[in-house]
């Protein structure tokens, strides 16, 4: 797999209003890494991967929404790999040409089993895993959005190729990247998590995760204690948008040559703009945006 990845780039943007409040802001372009197995979703499958083949399974069985970046990175690693996988998605009335995701997705090779909310809703029940499981059992089970142990320890890779810093922000939709990023968080840096859901209970998630992977409590507290939860850029809820939105991305576009979607990374990128830009607290310090990726085009 690795010789089809790219190494994630370090892009310093450079700006009046920064160098003004003496801010160094660098972008950790995980989004090179690969067109569709983009950003993020490479860290958090590398780990399910090396798992597989401990096992000696050459398949991945997964699950996602219909515009699910995690669904389509799975279906090209897999492809890369000649391995089979099958994707789980939320909705039965949709088909593999509902939408240039799902199509992509299917021409790349992958299974699409269409379920009800309902039944979907089951996916993380013991009950539901073990059947599945059991049926596809040359197939390793990754949760969805790779949400799980080996999703967090790749991404706490991510710190080891960063030079210090005082603050890191990033896009989050389940939190699993910002639970590994927290992971390996110098002592006083902090990580900031801008949610693209409305009303997302960070904290909570993040110790959730923790807790399916054996992570004691107050361990959790204490890595906690280096996280900054960004709840309002979410711009109406989960793949929602504004025309202030957009404009913003297409300004930042323009000023630093650098491309934001507009279900994460704009909005974290907008979030962490405003901060910076209206914030005391940034003067004197060194940024990084980790950009998630999440802006291929399917064509
Ligand atoms: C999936 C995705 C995220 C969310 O990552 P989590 O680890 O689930 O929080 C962020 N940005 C992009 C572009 C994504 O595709």
């Amino acid at each position: 797999m690795d010789k089809y990845l790219k190494n994630s780039v370090l892009q310093k943007l450079e700006s009046p209003e920064l160098s003004v409040r003496n801010i160094e802001l660098f972008v950790k372009r995980d989004d090179l890494i690969h067109p569709f197995v983009s950003g993020n979703k490479w860290r958090k499958l590398k780990y399910y991967i090396e798992k597989a083949k401990s096992q000696n399974k050459n398949g991945i069985l997964t699950f996602g929404g219909a515009f699910s970046n995690h669904l389509l990175a799975v279906a090209a690693c897999t492809n890369v790999l000649e391995w089979k996988s099958i994707g789980i998605v939320r909705g039965e009335e949709l088909n593999s040409d509902s939408n240039s995701l799902l199509k992509k997705c299917n021409d790349l090779g992958m299974k699409l089993i269409f379920l009800s909310r309902e039944e979907y809703s089951l996916r993380n029940d013991w009950d539901f895993k073990s059947e599945y499981a059991n049926k596809y059992n040359e197939f390793v089970l990754v949760p969805e959005g790779g949400a799980g142990y080996e999703g967090m320890i790749g991404c706490q890779e991510i710190v080891s190729e960063l030079e210090t810093f005082d603050h890191l922000f990033l896009a989050m939709g389940t939190a699993t990247t910002a639970a590994g990023l927290l992971l390996a968080c110098p002592e006083n840096s902090k990580i900031h998590g801008v949610s693209a859901i409305k009303n997302f209970k960070s904290a909570e998630t993040i110790q959730n995760l923790y807790k399916n992977s054996g992570i004691e409590k107050e361990f959790a507290k204490e890595l906690l204690e280096n996280f900054v939860n960004h709840g309002e850029a979410h711009f109406g809820g989960y793949a929602k948008t504004t025309l202030e939105l957009l404009e913003f991305i297409s300004e930042m576009k323009e000023k630093f040559a650098l491309p934001l979607d507009n279900i994460y990374t704009g909005k974290a990128f907008f979030a962490m703009w405003q901060e910076l830009i209206g914030n005391l607290e940034y003067e004197n310090s060194r940024v990084v945006y980790l950009h998630t990726g999440g802006v291929h085009e399917l064509g």
